[in-house]
């Protein structure tokens, strides 16, 4: 027979052996694990939506807290489900008021998300992959290979863990100190455009977290062909991020400029759904001494616009060790800043934030690599030795 177990140690055995994760699921998905727990088809849309809520509107990190849902029904659902968030690893604080988390979610997949505060406005920048696979060659992201995409929940999960932070709950709350999110950390969210779209369909939700569309802004260094998709099924703000107009120096600076090259890569804007003067889009530009930042770039760069409502977000370049390029002097920025600005668009200069912890653009970087799948089983091995152990512990 076996031997009796304390409840403790049946929580910790069940825990191992994965329940779901409800945060992250589309509705849809949420819906069928309902049913595929016996949650009656006539009560799953409701209990979902009461899910839905308490999850997205309330942060409801336990089922236990769910006080509107009977005790029976969330004890089922403590047995088959978990609401998980990627775990905080370290949370600093800049001198200007900058947060940079580093998360974690299974055994070696580390990933930043920043909070920039602003008078008025919080931005929250958050990941799309561990590592990247696009080599910018000013990115500090860049040196680090991709390790694998975000999931939905990892995406979401960012979202979720900076608003728990920030006091921002319930999410119906005024004076919220996220107002905006950006796509804008590491990774190409294009080369990971269903967890990506999935996740801003949650961000998005009226019902839940509550982001409009319009305050969500996606970056891509040139994704083309997945551009207008990017419009029409995530409906969110579109950056570029196009540091030069000049082919022969886009191709050294963001390589995929080899492959999508700059007319298909402005056309592609041109054609952006949804564009229009109310809803410009953002070309980023980084400003490389020497590089990028003459005078004659700046009148070329508003000749290659011509014609698509743009803003244009000149960013100083932020150093990180061992990168092989220069800020531009300050004074060369403002004289850049000052045609652009001449040729009607709006240019404003990027003010650095959170440098002093690493946080700025281009400044991202989690330690982990890509294992072996030999190396990975190894890990997950140690990792699961090291809760059966904790199970083993007395309550
Ligand atoms: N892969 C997407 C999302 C990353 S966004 C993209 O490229 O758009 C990060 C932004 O910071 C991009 O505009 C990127 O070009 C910019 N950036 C990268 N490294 C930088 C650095 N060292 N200094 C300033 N900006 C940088």
């Amino acid at each position: 027979m076996a031997p009796a177990m304390s409840s403790s140690a049946r929580d910790k055995i069940s825990e191992m052996t994965k329940r779901t994760n409800l945060v992250g699921l589309a509705p849809a998905e949420l819906h069928a694990a309902l049913l595929a727990v016996g949650v009656p088809d006539k009560a799953a849309a409701m209990r979902a939506r009461q899910l839905w809520n308490w999850i997205y509107v309330h942060g409801a990190r336990d089922f236990g807290a769910m006080t509107n849902l009977a005790k029976d029904f969330r004890a089922k659902m403590a047995e088959s489900f978990v609401l998980e968030r990627p775990q905080v690893v370290t949370e600093q604080i800049s001198n200007d008021g900058t947060r940079k988390w580093l998360l974690r979610t299974d055994p070696g997949i580390e990933f930043e998300t920043v909070f920039i505060p602003e008078p008025g406005r919080g931005t929250l920048c958050i990941s799309s992959q561990v590592g990247c696979t696009l080599n910018c060659r000013f990115c500090h992201t860049g040196t680090q290979k991709l390790v694998r995409n975000l999931t939905p929940s990892e995406i979401v999960g960012q979202v979720v863990i900076a608003r728990e932070a920030l006091g921002d709950w319930p999410s119906t709350k005024e004076n919220r100190r996220i107002t905006n999110v950006v796509l804008m950390g590491m990774g190409e969210p294009l080369y990971n455009f269903d967890n990506v779209r999935q996740a801003m369909a949650l961000v998005s939700d009226g019902d839940g977290l509550a982001f409009s569309k319009r305050r969500i802004t996606l970056s891509t260094a040139g994704v083309v062909p997945m551009i207008a998709r990017a419009g029409h099924e995530i409906g969110c703000s579109l950056a570029i991020s196009l540091h030069s107009v000049r082919d022969e120096v886009r191709d050294v600076i963001v390589p995929i400029n080899r492959k999508y090259p700059l007319r298909e890569l402005l056309a592609a804007c041109r054609a952006y759904p949804g564009v229009s003067n109310a809803r410009r889009i953002t070309f980023e530009y980084v400003m490389l001494k020497g590089v990028n930042d003459s005078l004659a770039d700046a009148r070329e760069l508003v000749r290659a616009i011509r014609g698509i409502p743009a803003k244009i977000n000149l960013i100083p370049f932020n150093p990180w060790p061992g990168a092989p390029y220069e800020c531009s002097d300050w004074e060369q920025i403002e004289k850049f800043a000052e045609i652009v600005n001449r040729a009607g668009y709006a240019s404003p200069v990027r003010t650095p934030r959170g440098r002093d912890i690493m946080a700025a653009c281009g400044q991202l970087k989690s330690e982990s690599v890509k294992l072996r799948a030999s190396e990975r089983a190894a890990a997950e091995t140690l990792a699961q030795m090291r809760s059966d152990e904790l199970a083993r512990l007395p309550s």
